[in-house]
């Protein structure tokens, strides 16, 4: 997707309209309290707009009209090819509203419009069309029983979903969970972020147009403790898909257990080792996308590589490398394409991700590049890409999640010591192996505990492939590929004798 000038994004932005009701049953409502939260736009600290901002009595209702709608099968009833069919339509009006959506992506979450623009808006249609695509390709089992039994193994929708989406990729995550949930015939409650509803709530206009039944996707704005919670304890939703914090994660299996025993299907943070060995003869290339695994998208990114784990005998000269390409990561304006990095998501998060550079600098890592908020006269929260080097596994830079742009540099001496490092860490999303050696590179892969593992790149696959966490990372969820299908499906084993 080409991109357009800055002065042209920046005319989109002024004519930019905010959806800000809920959708409830079909129709778009402001909260039965009438209470609101405030948008702000990350990049300048200025008020975006005012979002209905809901609670129980709204997600009653809400899980009311996705109940109903699954019962009745306006939607579980469908053929999977009349529902790819709207789902297609939803795609369709995603793409035709493009620009519009990559503008709001950016305003509202400070996201560079460079990502927004080329990568958010485009993705989340095509994860939706991929599985709408797929709805009518799969096949149910039969099994070898004998000639007197028909043993059928059959997949049915779980029912009414309840979706918690994070703010690091509004759009993107909305996709990942909305198009494998609605291709299977299910109902959905989706709970956006707060600090990122905007695009969640335009998106629940366009799915209205696109003729998604009324009751079908319903979106609930509001916060963690008003909305979250009330649907991981909601009685009447089966199954919970989330993508967050491993903190928020754990409550949300606790009130699992507390209520009806909905599934629970998590996709939490990561600590990702990109280890490079000795071997690598390009290491321009390695040291180019160490740095884009690092810093893309400010470091918010469950699978950025944060920690860099490499070989002792070429340390120095990859540093060096590393520093030169972390230089192409620019911060600035969200609305201008020049720059790659746009604002943190918010003052508080700034503020913790500031606290622990200075908490790395006094636990004896060595700053070599960046550590500092920049562009504070624009009233926005940025922070430059930050190196630590001489990080070791004791220091607190070496096991926490920051979820910013802060990476710290470890030093190893052996492929064994390599694998043991990666592993040292609660979680395990994703882990990038720089090696020329094949046999070696295998080896690694099968022995770093993540659930994705990219080589000789960093990468998390595409949309054939399944993204997930092992260790604390995630529970049994898996976005993307036809493995994200299944998991919205109950298993139904229907046996029957023939006489
Ligand atoms: P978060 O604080 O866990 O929030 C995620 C969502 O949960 C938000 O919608 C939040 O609502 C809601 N929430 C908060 N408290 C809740 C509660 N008690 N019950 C139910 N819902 C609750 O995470 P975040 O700060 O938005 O996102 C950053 C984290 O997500 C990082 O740890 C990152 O690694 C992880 N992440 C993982 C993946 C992956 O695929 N594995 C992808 C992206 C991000 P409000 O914020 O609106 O109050
Ligand atoms: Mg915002």
């Amino acid at each position: 997707m080409g991109m357009m000038a800055k002065a042209q994004y920046q005319e989109i932005a002024r004519k930019i309209r905010y959806s800000t009701d809920a959708l409830i049953d079909g129709k778009m409502v402001r909260s039965l309290s009438g209470n609101t939260f405030t948008s702000y736009n990350p990049a300048t600290g200025v008020k975006l707009t005012e979002i209905a901002s809901c609670g129980a009595a709204d997600v009653d209702l809400a899980v009311a009209a996705a109940r109903k709608a699954f019962q009745d099968g306006r939607w579980s009833g469908k053929t999977p090819v009349q529902r790819k069919e709207i789902l297609f339509k939803f795609c369709g009006l995603i793409r035709a509203n493009h620009d519009e959506l990559a503008v709001l992506e950016a305003l509202d979450s400070g996201k560079p419009i460079r990502d927004t623009a080329q990568i958010d808006v485009a993705e989340t249609a095509n994860c939706i069309a991929w599985h709408a695509e797929a709805a009518d390709k799969l096949e149910d089992q039969m099994t070898a029983a004998g000639s007197n039994i028909v043993s059928m193994i059959v997949r049915e929708p779980i029912g009414v979903v309840g979706a918690i989406l994070p703010w690091n990729f509004p759009m993107m995550m909305a996709g990942w969970k909305l198009g494998p949930i609605l291709a299977t015939g299910n109902s959905v409650v989706v709970k956006p972020a707060q600090l990122t509803s905007l695009t969640m709530l335009r998106m629940a206009e366009l799915a209205m147009e696109a003729g998604i039944p009324e009751g079908v996707l319903n979106v609930v704005p509001g916060s963690g403790k008003n909305v979250g919670e009330v649907i991981a304890l909601h009685p009447d939703i089966d199954l919970i898909t989330f993508t967050g914090s491993t903190v928020v994660g754990r409550t949300l299996l606790e009130n699992s257990g507390k209520s009806n025993l909905k599934r629970v299907l998590l996709e939490l943070g990561g600590k990702n080792p990109c280890v490079v060995m000795p071997n690598v003869a390009d290491l321009d290339t390695a040291a180019e996308e160490a740095a884009m695994a690092a810093f893309w998208n400010m470091g918010e990114n469950c699978s950025a590589n944060s920690r860099i784990i490499v070989h002792k005998d070429i340390r120095d000269r990859f540093l060096e490398k590393f520093i030169e390409k972390t230089k192409d990561w620019t911060v600035g304006d969200p609305l201008d394409p020049q720059y790659k990095l746009g604002a943190i998501i918010e003052k508080p998060h700034m503020e913790s991700i500031l606290k622990e550079i200075a908490i790395a600098g006094k636990e004896g890592a060595r700053l070599v590049y960046g550590g500092n908020r920049i562009l504070q006269e624009t009233g926005g929260y940025f922070i430059e890409p930050t190196i630590f080097d001489n990080v070791t596994a004791d220091m607190t830079l070496a096991k926490k999640e920051i979820f910013g742009p802060v990476v710290a540099v470890m030093t190893c001496g052996n492929e064994e010591e390599a694998v043991r490092m990666a592993n040292d860490t609660e979680y395990g999303l994703h882990a990038s192996i720089w090696s020329d050696d094949v046999h070696q590179a295998h080896r690694m892969a099968r022995a770093i505990r993540a659930g994705t593992i990219s080589v000789n790149c960093f990468s998390e696959g595409d949309m054939t492939t399944p993204f997930g966490g092992f260790k604390q990372s995630g529970f049994f969820s898996r976005d993307k590929s036809l493995w994200a299908n299944r998991q919205y499906t109950e298993l139904k084993t229907i046996w029957m004798t023939v006489r």
